[in-house]
């Protein structure tokens, strides 16, 4: 067997590694390797790279290296020591090197570097006279002890930096650059003093052995406190990033006087997208410099006045790394007296206003192609685009008391109320307000509206609070335990007290908590966006694909989950149509409520009957507006779903009392009915086309109010696609019921107003034994829309209002990947998708088939539900734009899978690229599987926004 190759080289022109082998060389290696060799030949100082296998490989042995490493290593030092000239600690003019980390994955700044090794008591002379500049060389080892000492070693860095302060004060300078070399020289041996009582033994002379601690320091670094949790904070995957790669280089110095300098470079504004070279600089200084902030470096036009020939040899290069990345890149250079040395390039990072118009701009240029460019924004980063947000340097600034469940995106300031009717009285009186309650209810709407943001203690993604909040694209964060409720008007947050009328502020989109006003800059939507995802729009009706039935289906389409209010609003931001009209949720406004609570509360059919009279006309009212609203749009209504219960809270005394004062009846009949009505279990219990089942008239006064809108709109010349959509469905008997009663209501009202109008009527799919008998329900549905929080719910059997309390202990020990109420949970609701795709089909080969649970608007679900053949996804509007992007990038994705299945890849897989079409798929489902957890497992962000939720107490109802 061929022995494993551990290292290689770049460097003299050339290199043994390229761009593509960022898997095995990390992001820095590859592109290291692929700067110095042609076609970019860039000056790129020598050097060896070890493989991010090394690193796999050193864990596994329990922080040992593996056979053969020292040998390999040794050889390309000594590559390395005839392309420079110069070997490790001569004494006359030694070589030294920087021992730099790089992941696959860029994590800036959380793993550990090391700079100027090689120097010793002996060879930090050779160096002196070789650069004939004293003082240099011996800042150069100050540096090093420094840096060695606390990142290799461990020792204190305030212990090093005790010293300086001591060595400048006696010296009576204030920076460093002032101290002379004598200074440097006391610093020197009082460094190395310190060290040897720190460690107990001398600082280290022998390079060989400061080598191997160094590279031993940056594999360390792979599983420092840092690094981890920035891998967790951002969704680096460890079974995909697997970890650090150890480059060492020849050192150049931008310290050496006044002709050298060191710079961070960005090829374009990475916080607007502007195209302008934006880089800092600074003179006579190593890169270390830049990142602590001890001097301001100066902007790139300065250094064209300074140094013309380096600022003109920097913007070429930064040109044609544009060119040959097609990105925005991220370059670090030094110069060392008047010559240019690159020594980083990689893909920059960029907020989201920034990545759409770069990705807008490039196609422009004709850098890269429009798939390219979708593919370049994460959908999540569009959010950036479309809320309110904090002044990102007064966010900076700010430090958060609380974090919990980033239920709604967005960013909210006010002052805290404790009620909806306070926060609606406040408003009125001009005041911002953020509403801080336990959980929400429907009787909070009205509050809930005007608040700037929402902040509760308990409840989890499809609580009310969160559900409601990113309808309305309201901020809000849930499920905070680290809000305590201490008395009236009073709680505290993350232990600090506040009470009625204090400043906070919430991010919807962190989920994190301030105890102060942080600046809010309003939300624009630019042009390019409006261009961008007219792409994507292109990209999902061109769609083909075919499913694992064997059936072809075409478009993948986005529609929104909105009642009145927020339909003009899923218009504005693209949504195709309206996939799911709640309609329970338009009785959260009064008049509506107290007349529904009537309802509620009827004693006798009779009486149900005189109340939903009453309603009718109002439910007809909001239709209408939604059917205007949508211009001929599919609009979905589903008829009533929730238990009734959550409209008659009255689980404390002066509930019952207000209830009671409110709708004129007496308190015993409130009482009385919230006891009957009262379950264990209200989410599988009396919900749902059961309420239809046992008391029809409410369907039916649902479908009379749809029918009358509808000829309304017919009557005004207003173009209408309306829908009938029934929930909980458990038997096709069920269904069939309910449509022959709804069609009789159609035929009545046809018949009344001499009108011809159709429905379609579907079923929405939410339970395991409604997937399993999708072929009976089709017999009765003329489309499926999958009600993925409920299937959830019953597939798992995980209480989508208590699973709050384990998820976080599943997802720490690995039990699950992903927070399965956020992201599909492809093997076990995935399954049931198909399964009713394969029923369902089978008996209407063009059945339509969407989905409308939360998991609508989650980029992975999005590519999970492409991939099974649904024909739409539908999401709360402010959702929508990112859902048109992520349905593009699945179909991209799955494109480019699908070639890569014909044609042998030159390169290694890309990314996301290692599924196989629907159809190869179908006959791989166990591969198909895994591969698709991996992709899911990879974006989630449960751990993270979940933490507060384990805590939280039981919630009984609700969505
Ligand atoms: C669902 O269950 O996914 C759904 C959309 O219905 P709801 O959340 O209203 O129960
Ligand atoms: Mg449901």
């Amino acid at each position: 067997m061929a022995k494993t190759k551990y290292v290689y080289f770049f460097g003299d022109g050339d290199a043994e590694g390229d761009e593509t082998m960022r898997p095995l060389l990390g992001g820095k290696g590859a592109n290291l390797a692929q700067m110095a060799k042609a076609p970019l030949s860039l000056p790129v100082p020598p050097g060896f790279t070890i493989s991010i296998d090394v690193c796999q490989e050193y864990y596994k042995l329990g922080k040992k290296y593996p056979a053969g490493l020292d040998t390999e290593v040794a050889k390309y030092l000594a590559k390395l020591e005839k392309s420079i000239g110069k070997k490790l600690g001569d004494e006359k003019d030694p070589l030294l090197v920087s021992v730099r980390s790089g992941a696959a994955e860029s994590m800036p700044g959380m793993m550990d570097t090391i700079l100027n090794l090689g120097l010793n008591d002996k060879s930090v002379l050779g160096l002196a006279a070789k650069t004939n500049n004293e003082r240099f060389a011996w800042d150069a080892y100050r540096r090093f002890i420094q840096m060695f000492g606390n990142v290799a070693m461990g020792v204190d860095h305030d212990k090093f930096e005790e010293i300086i302060s001591e060595v400048k004060a006696k010296a009576g300078v204030k920076e460093d650059t002032e101290l002379s070399t004598a200074n440097l020289q006391e610093i020197v041996t009082k460094y190395k003093a310190m060290y040897k009582r720190e460690k107990g033994e001398d600082f280290p002379q022998d390079p060989q052995k400061q080598m191997w601690a160094a590279i031993g320091a940056v594999f360390g670094s792979w599983m420092n406190p840092r690094a981890i949790t920035y891998r967790k904070l951002n969704n680096i995957d460890e079974r995909v990033i697997k970890g650090t790669a150890v480059t060492v280089m020849a050192m150049v110095f931008g310290n050496m006087g006044d002709t050298s300098g060191t710079g961070v470079a960005f090829s374009r504004d990475p916080s607007t997208g502007e195209n302008h070279f934006m880089a800092e600089y600074l003179i006579n200084a190593q890169g270390e410099d830049v990142v602590a902030g001890i001097r301001t470096p100066m902007d790139i036009s300065a250094l064209e006045q300074q140094q013309p020939k380096i600022f003109a040899e920097i913007t070429k290069i930064r040109n044609r790394l544009e060119k040959h990345y097609h990105d925005m890149q991220d370059m670090e250079f030094t110069v060392q007296e008047g010559k240019l040395y690159m020594l980083q390039c990689r893909n920059g990072k960029r907020t989201g206003p920034a990545a759409v118009k770069m990705a807008v701009d490039m196609v422009g240029e004709k850098l890269i192609k429009k798939e390219e460019a979708l593919l370049r924004v994460k959908p999540d980063q569009l959010d950036q685009l479309l809320h309110p947000q904090f002044d990102a340097k007064a966010l900076k600034a700010a430090s958060p008391l609380a974090a919990a469940l980033n239920a709604s995106p967005g960013a909210g300031c006010g002052q805290i109320v404790f009620t909806a009717e306070e926060a609606v009285e406040w408003d009125k009186a001009g005041k911002k307000v953020i509403l801080v309650r336990k959980e929400t209810s429907p009787d909070d709407i009205a509050g809930m509206y005007v608040a700037q943001g929402i902040l509760t203690s308990t409840g989890g993604r499809t609580s009310h609070a969160a559900v409601v909040a990113r309808g309305m694209g309201t901020p809000c964060v849930c499920g905070c335990s680290d809000v305590v409720f201490t008395g009236k008007d009073e709680v505290t947050i993350g232990g600090k007290k506040f009470a009625k009328g204090d400043i906070i502020s919430i991010d919807g989109s962190t989920g994190k908590v301030y105890g102060e006003a942080i600046p809010v800059t309003p939300a624009s939507v630019s042009g390019d966006l409006e261009t961008f995802l007219g792409w994507a729009d292109e990209v999902r009706a061109s769609s083909k694909r075919v499913t694992a039935s064997g059936k072809k289906v075409n478009g993948f389409e986005v529609l929104a989950n909105a009642e009145q209010n927020e339909a003009p609003q899923a218009f504005r931001f693209g949504a195709a149509g309206i996939g799911l009209c709640r309609t329970e949720h338009m009785f959260f406004e009064e008049p509506k409520l107290s007349s529904f609570q009537k309802m509620i509360l009827s004693e006798t059919t009779e009486d149900r009957k005189k109340n939903l009279k009453e309603i009718l006309p109002l439910q007809k009212k909001d239709f209408f507006g939604i059917i205007k609203a949508m211009e001929g749009r599919p609009v979905t209504i589903r008829l009533l779903d929730p238990p009734l219960n959550e409209f008659v809270q009255a689980a404390t005394p002066a509930e019952a009392q207000a209830l009671a004062s409110k709708l004129g009846y007496s308190v015993d009949k409130i009482n009385a009915k919230y006891a009957e009505l009262n379950e264990h279990n209200p989410m599988l219990g009396h919900r749902g086309c059961r309420l239809a089942i046992t008391y029809p008239e409410i369907y039916e006064m649902q479908v009379e109010a749809i029918a009358l809108a509808t000829v309304e709109a017919d009557n005004k010349g207003i173009k209408h696609d309306v829908r009938i959509m029934i929930p909980n469905v458990t038997t096709f008997a069920e269904l069939k019921q309910i449509r022959a009663q709804a069609e009789a209501v159609i035929a009545s009202v046809n018949e009344r107003e001499g009108t011809k109008l159709k429905f379609q009527i579907g079923s929405m799919i939410e339970f395991p034994r409604a997937a399993a008998t999708a072929d009976q329900i089709a017999e009765y549905a003329d489309f499926f829309s999958f009600g993925t929080n409920d299937l959830t719910q019953t597939t798992l059997g995980f209480s989508r209002d208590d699973y709050g309390k384990f998820i976080d202990s599943y997802l720490d020990q690995k039990v699950l990947d992903n927070d399965p109420f956020k992201t599909l949970d492809a093997d076990g609701v995935g399954a049931m998708i198909e399964i009713a795709e394969t029923k369902g089909r089978s008996v209407k080969s063009d059945l339509h088939l969407g989905i409308c649970g939360e998991h609508g608007g989650d980029p992975a679900s999005i590519e999970l539900c492409y991939k099974l053949g649904l024909n739409y996804v539908s999401c709360s509007p402010f959702r929508v734009p990112a859902a048109r992007l992520a349905g593009a990038q699945a179909v991209i994705k799955a494109n480019l899978a699908e070639k890569g299945d014909k044609k042998p890849a030159k390169r290694g897989p890309k990314k996301g690229s290692t599924r196989k079409t629907t159809k190869t798929a179908a006959k791989k489902t166990a591969e198909k599987k895994t591969s698709t957890r991996k992709t899911a497992a990879k974006k989630t962000t449960a751990r993270k926004t979940t933490k507060a939720g384990a805590k939280k107490t039981a919630k009984k109802t609700r969505k």
